[in-house]
């Protein structure tokens, strides 16, 4: 329970749904809002991604039902869980929608939040700390750095159908970006490396893979652009993963505060 009233936290009316992001894993990387929110739901749609940990906060009595994505597993369709939204909200429940990292950030909180909008559902938008931002904190590795990486790219290696997305200008995030952070990019991790590399990155530019991120089964594996899939593989390295590129990886060398890394 924390103190809605001191923080001057808006009600969760009933009838509306929230969007939360449940942040990367870590509990403690919960907002208040968050917090507030499964103080007070009475329905919880939460996610695949979501730490078991954070579902154990919901105010007890509070109805949890899955409705994750989960490639190759057998989920409820984008629609579908839109519609399920609309119904729980029309049967007069505050709803709680909550999503692994931020709602927005490749986690379809926009298509959401239209079907809500279009049905005139009320709702609200309560951001998360994305698996690109937390999970580089945890990993010892600053997104941006002044010198070394004054921009940054956060790119999706998984098209709607499963492809790499080709649609993307690689070319130009590799000549633009000095950091990518890349999103469901695991198994295609060797194409994506090589087409960096192909757009003119250093082979032996570092990269960082962090597996499960914030969690207490967090593992970072650091290798090169040219190396990377190859130890990936040979470290068995399991999803989620976020994989960042850049200079910036060998900051971890001196900032793992946490400790939990594996030698390169
Ligand atoms: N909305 C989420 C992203 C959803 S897409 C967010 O903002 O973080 C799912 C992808 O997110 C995964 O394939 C993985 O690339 C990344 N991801 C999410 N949680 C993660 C975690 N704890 N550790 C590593 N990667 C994670």
């Amino acid at each position: 329970m924390i103190d809605s009233a001191r923080l001057r936290l808006p009600g969760f009316t009933p009838g509306s749904v929230w969007l939360v992001g449940a942040g990367p894993g870590d509990p403690g990387l919960l907002s208040a809002l968050a917090l507030h929110a499964l103080d007070h739901a009475d329905r919880v749609v939460y996610d695949a991604l979501v730490d078991p940990r954070i579902l154990e906060l919901a105010r007890a009595g509070a109805v949890l039902e899955a409705a994750g994505k989960r490639g190759g597993r057998p989920s409820p369709s984008q629609p579908d869980i839109s519609a399920r939204l609309i119904r729980l909200a029309r049967d007069g429940n505050r709803v709680l929608r909550l999503k692994g990292g931020d709602p927005c950030v490749f986690g379809r909180g926009g298509e959401e939040a239209l079907a809500l909008a279009d049905a005139n559902i009320p709702f609200r938008i309560v951001p998360g700390i994305t698996a690109g931002i937390g999970g580089l904190a945890y990993a010892g590795i600053p997104v941006t750095h002044r010198d070394i990486a004054s921009a940054v790219t956060f790119v999706t290696g998984h098209e709607r159908g499963g492809a790499v997305p080709e649609s993307l200008d690689w070319d130009a995030i590799a000549k633009g970006s000095p950091v990518i952070v890349l999103y469901m990019a695991l198994n295609h991790l060797a194409r994506i490396m090589a087409r960096l590399i192909e757009a003119g990155r250093k082979p032996d530019e570092p990269v960082a893979i962090i597996s499960k991120a914030t969690t207490e089964a967090q593992r970072v594996l650091v290798s090169s652009l040219e190396g990377a899939a190859a130890s990936a593989q040979a470290a068995q390295i399991e999803a989620p993963t976020i994989i960042v590129v850049g200079e910036v990886v060998r900051l971890r060398a001196t900032l793992d505060w946490l400790g939990a890394g594996e030698a390169p």
